[in-house]
């Protein structure tokens, strides 16, 4: 029998590729996907052109439908542009360790610099606010604040003391840092509405002067479409080492992010996810990619399906036919992976060679599982293994126990002992049945 299965999981594994029709059509639901979570038509273009190249080399999965698959390279291709593995910031060997800030007016700059210093300080860090931005009168102000509610010391300038000069305000605050002994300084630079040369000329003046270790640009998830032309100016104009996604607790789908990493090949950093400091979370690639899919629902039933299908398992469950003891527990077992693997007619479209009995189950009720599962559990374990010392005061107390009626007991192990019995016909090579699902 052992041969037999994996005689059948060799054919699946040979089948062969994956067909242009197969891949097209989930391409095509991709690419609106993307579009749909504003990232970048360019960005889009790329990245199809790439999954569709790549899901037509790939082989056929066993466990997956092709567009399955196709989701699943999607998700991979996805995760790989957003930087894999996350980022962390990358300290000096000799501190101070210096953070400049850049970034369009109103991204969340001064936000991020409050939110990293508690983060910093939090970790045992001495991190020093530097205010150098003096284009808005409420600037100073407002880094001032997020200081003190950060808990972080904070250098401005004082009046008559380089006033109207950011540069020499990042340079003296750096140097400030030094003597102080903080050992991270952060600089919050100025910003404007539009991506303007007088702006982007005086951050990378700032950038000169202090020789960051980490340029990091911010940008607001909610940006959309202006995601590529804002990271590009700033890219060519500043540069930076890392990327901060701000208001990500919007409804923004993250197609920004996309966008940024994929034109720029910087790493996203960071998420901003609220007005409040506490509101930073390291970025996770494999998250953003889920959620600019918002296909949370299928990348569960891939990994599930994975998990089922998982060849060692399905070897173990043969034994157990072939050797005959295959109990109502192992019943209940299965049934419970059934139940979550969600939707029993979403699943049984991805067993292999179950799709020619898809059509016969259409109409099966899924409630049949857990009306079924209450059964069984109000079952000693005994019972369970053996099914034939169900007299009928036994049957009467789990009815009780369950919730229904002895009738339904008594269908229940008349159902079970069909199973088994076919399922015996089964590992002898016979047609396949699932468990549970009673005469078909
Ligand atoms: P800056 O001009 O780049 O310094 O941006 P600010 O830090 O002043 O932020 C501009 C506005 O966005 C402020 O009202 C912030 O409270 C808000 N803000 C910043 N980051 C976030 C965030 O992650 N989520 C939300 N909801 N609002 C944010
Ligand atoms: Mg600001």
């Amino acid at each position: 029998l052992s041969d037999r299965l994996t005689e059948t999981f060799r054919n699946l594994r040979t089948k062969g590729k994956l067909s242009a029709s197969d891949v097209d059509g989930t391409v095509r639901e991709i690419r609106r996907a993307l579009l749909d979570a504003d990232v970048a038509l360019p960005v889009v273009k790329d990245f199809t052109a790439k999954v569709r190249e790549r899901a037509l080399g790939d082989e056929v999965n066993k466990a997956l439908n092709p567009a399955q698959q196709v989701v699943q390279i999607v998700n991979e291709e996805l995760i790989a542009i957003l930087g894999g593995e996350q980022r962390r910031l990358e300290f000096a060997k000799n501190p101070p360790t210096v953070i400049m800030l850049a970034g369009l007016q109103g991204s969340g700059k001064t936000t991020f610099a409050g939110k990293l210093a508690k983060q910093l300080q939090g970790e045992g860090h001495t991190p020093l606010l530097v205010a150098a931005d003096l284009q808005r009168p409420n600037a100073v102000t407002q880094l001032t604040v997020v200081a003190e509610q950060a808990g972080a010391t904070i250098f401005a300038p004082e009046p008559g003391n380089g006033v109207g000069d950011p540069v020499r305000v990042a340079r003296d605050g750096v140097e400030h840092a030094r003597r102080q002994q903080h050992d991270i300084v952060i600089i919050d630079t100025a910003g404007r509405l539009g991506v303007d040369a007088e702006l982007m000329k005086q951050a990378a003046d700032i950038r000169k002067a202090v020789d960051p270790d980490e340029v990091l640009f911010v940008i607001d998830a909610m940006i959309g479409q202006d995601a590529v032309n804002t990271a590009k100016a700033f890219q060519d104009g500043v540069d930076f080492t890392g990327v901060v996604l701000s208001k990500l607790d919007g409804d923004a789908r993250g197609g920004a992010a996309l966008s940024v990493a994929s034109i720029t090949g910087r790493p996203i950093m960071f998420a901003s996810t609220g007005e409040r400091l506490e509101d930073l979370e390291p970025f996770h690639p494999d998250r953003m990619a889920s959620r600019i899919l918002d296909l949370g629902d299928i990348l569960t039933l891939i990994e599930q399906a994975q998990q089922a299908f998982d060849e060692a398992e399905a070897l173990k469950v043969a034994e157990k036919l072939a050797t005959e003891t295959f109990t109502l527990e192992d019943f209940l077992e299965q049934m419970q992976q059934l139940k979550k693997m969600g939707s029993m007619k979403k699943m049984l479209g991805m067993l292999p060679g179950m799709g020619q009995m898809k059509q016969q189950l259409e109409d099966f009720d899924e409630r049949e599982i857990d009306r079924t599962e209450a059964i069984i559990r109000s079952m000693t374990p005994g019972e369970r293994r053996n099914p034939k010392v169900l007299n009928g005061s036994r049957r009467l107390r789990i009815a009780r126990g369950s919730g229904m009626t002895v009738t339904d007991v008594n269908q229940l192990v008349q159902r079970f002992e069909q199973a088994a019995k076919m399922m015996k016909t089964v590992a002898r090579g016979g047609t396949p049945n699932i468990p549970g699902m009673g005469p078909m």
